[in-house]
């Protein structure tokens, strides 16, 4: 099974991708992870991808599909594979797509994850990351136990340079233009599932499940 997660920023893909992990056990591919943990690294696809990052916009095509197609040929996607954050622009999806002919792969369903405007706002300014180990936390709903330090690492709690305001707006606005014509594309394709996200992960979980069974992906 091949998996794409589409939804705006803060739309709770990370927290579903897991979910979806330890139902189904597939390769969690996340763009924003791969490009975090390349300017982690200071390589050099690392310092293209920073300054796009940090101002809200989006990667250009060629640098991030390039990335994905790496990453989409290493053992481990050839079991069943989840994008997470990819495709994000038409042209993406129609590489992605060339990419998959080559290789005898398809995508089974995109779900699309719906979150009203005003709860993205309030989640991503709740967000916070650990430093060292990406792990996530919310200030008001899933603080860590202590005070900006990690759970897991013990690394420090810190908020995405991504993730103030104005940053967030602009993230809100790329995506509208460019990542939501996506939306039309995959249902015109027929595997869209639109799945209501505002509820919490469990009431997530059980409408994906639901869908796939109705569509015969899994039993
Ligand atoms: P979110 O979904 O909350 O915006 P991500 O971690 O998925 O967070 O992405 C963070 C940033 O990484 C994006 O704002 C964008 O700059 C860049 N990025 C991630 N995926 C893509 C992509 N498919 N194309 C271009 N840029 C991307
Ligand atoms: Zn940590």
């Amino acid at each position: 099974m091949n998996f794409i997660l589409l939804g705006a920023p803060g739309s709770g893909k990370g927290t579903v991708a897991e979910a979806l992990n330890k139902s189904f056990g597939l390769t969690h591919i996340s763009t924003g992870d791969l490009f975090r943990m390349n300017i982690g690294n200071c390589t050099e696809l690392g310092q293209k991808a920073k300054a796009f990052i940090d101002k809200g916009d989006l990667v250009p095509d060629d640098i991030t599909v390039a990335m994905v197609k790496g990453r989409l040929s290493d053992k481990d996607c050839l079991s069943g594979f989840m994008l997470d954050g990819f495709p994000r622009t038409i042209p993406q999806a129609e590489a992605l797509e060339t990419m998959l002919q080559l290789t005898g792969q398809k995508i089974d369903a995109v779900i699309n994850l719906q979150v009203s405007d005003a709860v993205i706002i309030r989640r991503i300014s709740d967000r916070r990351v650990c430093k060292e180990c990406g792990a996530t936390y919310s200030i008001s709903f899933n603080p860590p136990l202590k005070e900006d330090h990690c759970d897991v690492c013990d690394g420090l709690i810190v908020q995405r340079a991504d993730d103030m305001p104005d940053t967030v707006l602009t993230r809100l606005a790329t995506y509208a233009r460019k990542t939501k014509p996506l939306v039309d594309y995959y249902a015109g394709k027929g595997i869209l599932m639109t799945v209501d996200n505002e509820m919490g992960i469990g009431f997530a979980m059980r409408q994906i499940q639901d869908e796939l069974k109705s569509k015969n992906i899994i039993n």
